[in-house]
Formats: structure tokens, C-alpha cells, sequence
């Protein structure tokens, strides 16, 4: 199976539990609500019709709710790779942390059942062990993204469980990937965590970014070279250029994303990707999918940050807040904010892919073949 079966099963019933009985004050549409002119990202709704139309969002995208917390502990890393936002937008708040029974209190107060440890480095976060501990003891499953460096260093603080994952980023072989991380070694640090986690009994998998430059035989590569060590499966995210790492020169268009994951579909066939078939469908243009950011929502030292992981127009006290109001229809790929124009991000969009928005009878059956396979 690609996942353990409990996490299948888990996330198949909640989402199911979710579309019978959601909460009705998540699901208003809010371009009827008056419109916040004092913050100069937000968009008003009177330039949908000249922008997008008035789309009808489809039925499901009318029933919100979290799929995948993604918790912020700190915005610190001992890295400054290219692509990294966090250390630029966070950068007067780099040094504070979440307390960890606020951490905690963010997990109950979302109620996903997946919770994605970011940051930041994560592994720098001096309540690791008891933050994961905490999270696993309420039946959530993790996936803890890491560098990697101090995996080795840190492991004793883990115990292995079949709903936490290592998710290690690795973006080429050596040379690419410690030019990405812009410092040399840390290739072959993250290696030797990955050799010690799965020497250990945990699950490891592997985060690729793929930048405009990206090389996608140098990914089969990588990958082929991972084999050996067990790692459970890879994720592969396209770069966007979103405003806190705006660069033209390494971020992709949506045809450039589209002949990326082509490339991918026939070099990366015999390998465990984790992405969904219905979403990698839509990274290789085959498909459309609409923005369901709200699947995966973001919990940091400055709050619940609204509308997604990428982009920031406010941050709320509260998650109810965030979910009634954030001005969801006008967000995604032709509602209107050009900073959504070429997104394609797993953040964005593997949650419509999960929550079968826009998906047929046929796209089920591939899912579940996809899952048990
Ligand atoms: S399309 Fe969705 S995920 Fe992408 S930047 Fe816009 S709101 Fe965020």
C-alpha cells in the first residue's frame, strides 16, 4: 500500500464524515461581505466580473473544511535555500517561537487529521519530541519536513509510529542540491538522517521542488539513488513565485509546470509519488482544479494566516475567524487576484484533488487504485 492503512482509512472517513455534516458558517460566500479597502492585497469583489466573471464555484467547493494543518512551529532554519519565503516574509519574527501548548491548542482547535510540521527548520524547535508526541496522542497523523541536518542528532527524541513520517527535502544529486540550499554538505547530512531514521524503524520520505532549471533525469536519479536506503515515497512540489520570493528566473509559468510534470509522468513512472493521480493530472494540464487553499490551512507565530501557506493578507486569532473571514471565492486561478495566476501548488490544489472537486466515478476508482497500490 502507499500509505499505512490506518491513515487510508482515517482520512478517507473524515472527509467523508465532512462532506455529510459540514459546518454551515464555513461554507458562506463572502464576495457579498464588504470588502476591507485599508489592506492593499485584497481584492474587491467588483473586479470579479471584469476579471473572471461571476463562476459558479462547484457544489463541493461550497463545504469547507481542513484536510492538512500546516503548523509553523518557528520561522528560524539554519539554511537560507533560494526558494525559502518563510526567512524573508517572517524575517521580524525569525527568532519567535510557538509555545508549544499552543501548538498543541492549534491542532484541537483545527481538527485535521493530517498535521505537516514545517517552518522554518522544524528539527531547531527545542519541544520537537513532546510536540510530536502530542500530536500522535491525539490520533493525528505527521508528516515533519526537515532539511534533514539534524535528524541524526535528534532522533533519540522519536518514537516510530505509523502515522509520522520524516519528509526530507532533497531538490537534485549533491552538487544541485547543496547549490539550492546554498551550503555545501548538507546533501550528505540529510542522507546520513535518512540512513539513521530508517535504520530506526521510522517512515522517510523525500520533498522535491522543481525550479524552472530543474533537470527532471537528475530527480529520476535521485530517486533510483534513494532506493536503497527504503525510503517510503516523494513528494514532488512545483516552485511558484509568490510576492515573498518573487524571481522570475527560477519560478514556472503554468505551461512551463505542465511540460515539467509531462517530462516527470514518463521519467518518474516506477517510482512512489506521493501526489495524488487527479492532481498530477492537472500539473501536466490533462485537467483543471479550482483553489481549495482552505483544505490547508496555516497556524504560525503570528496566527491563522489567511488565505494559504504562499500568500499572506491577514492573520487571524482564531481558526473559525480564518474559515468565515477569508474572501475564499476570489482567491485561485481566474477569481480574479493575479497572484494566483500561475499557482499550482500541492497547498492550493491536492486538497480538490482528495476532496474529489470536479472528479468523476472514474477518477474515484483511480484514486483508490492509486491508494492501495
Ligand atoms: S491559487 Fe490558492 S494556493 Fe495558490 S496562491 Fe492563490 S490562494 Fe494561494
Amino acid at each position: 500500500m502507499r500509505f499505512p492503512l490506518s491513515m487510508t482509512v482515517g482520512m478517507a472517513g473524515y472527509i467523508l464524515r465532512n462532506k455529510v455534516r459540514p459546518r454551515p458558517e464555513w461554507q458562506v460566500d463572502v464576495r457579498t461581505a464588504e470588502a476591507d479597502a485599508a489592506n492593499p492585497f485584497r481584492i474587491l469583489p467588483d473586479r470579479l466580473p471584469a476579471e473572471g466573471g461571476e463562476r459558479e464555484p462547484h457544489p463541493l467547493m461550497k463545504k469547507r473544511f481542513p484536510v492538512v494543518l500546516m503548523l509553523e512551529p518557528l520561522h528560524a532554519c539554519n539554511l537560507t535555500c533560494t526558494g525559502c519565503g518563510r526567512i524573508r516574509e517572517y524575517e521580524s519574527t525569525i527568532t519567535e517561537r510557538v509555545p508549544l501548548e499552543e501548538c498543541l491548542a492549534a491542532v484541537d482547535e483545527c481538527g485535521a487529521p493530517m498535521v505537516s510540521i514545517c517552518g522554518g527548520e522544524p528539527m531547531m524547535y527545542p519541544q520537537i519530541g513532546e510536540l510530536t508526541a502530542g500530536i500522535l496522542a491525539r490520533n493525528k497523523h505527521i508528516y515533519l519536513c526537515t532539511n534533514g541536518m539534524f535528524i541524526r542528532k535528534r532522533l533519540h527524541e522519536f518514537q516510530p509510529d505509523r502515522r509520522f513520517f520524516f519528509n526530507v527535502h532533497l531538490d537534485g544529486m549533491e552538487r544541485t542540491h547543496d547549490l539550492a540550499v546554498e551550503r555545501k554538505g548538507v546533501f550528505r547530512e540529510a542522507i546520513e538522517g535518512i540512513q539513521a531514521a530508517k535504520a530506526a524503524g521510522f517512515l522517510v520520505c523525500t520533498n522535491t521542488t522543481v525550479y524552472k532549471e530543474t533537470d527532471m533525469r537528475e530527480i529520476a536519479e535521485l530517486f533510483e539513488y534513494l532506493e536503497q536506503f527504503g525510503v517510503d515515497g516523494h513528494q514532488l512540489s512545483p516552485a511558484y513565485g509568490y510576492s515573498a520570493v518573487n524571481d522570475r528566473e527560477i519560478f514556472m509559468t503554468r505551461e512551463e509546470v505542465h511540460e515539467k510534470f509531462r517530462e516527470a509522468a514518463k521519467l518518474l513512472k516506477r517510482f512512489k509519488l506521493n501526489q495524488t493521480p487527479v492532481y498530477l493530472e492537472f500539473l501536466r494540464g490533462e485537467r483543471d482544479l479550482p483553489c481549495t487553499a482552505w483544505g490547508n490551512p496555516t497556524y504560525n507565530v503570528k496566527g491563522w494566516k489567511g488565505p494559504c501557506y504562499l500568500i499572506t493578507d491577514a492573520h487571524y486569532k482564531t481558526f473559525e475567524e480564518l474559515m468565515t473571514k477569508t474572501p475564499w471565492e476570489r482567491y485561485g486561478a481566474g477569481n480574479g487576484d493575479p497572484r494566483c495566476e500561475h499557482c499550482m501548488v500541492h497547498c492550493g490544489y491536492e486538497p480538490s484533488a482528495a476532496l474529489g472537486v470536479n472528479t468523476t466515478l472514474a477518477d474515484s476508482f483511480k484514486m483508490l487504485s492509486w491508494a492501495i497500490r
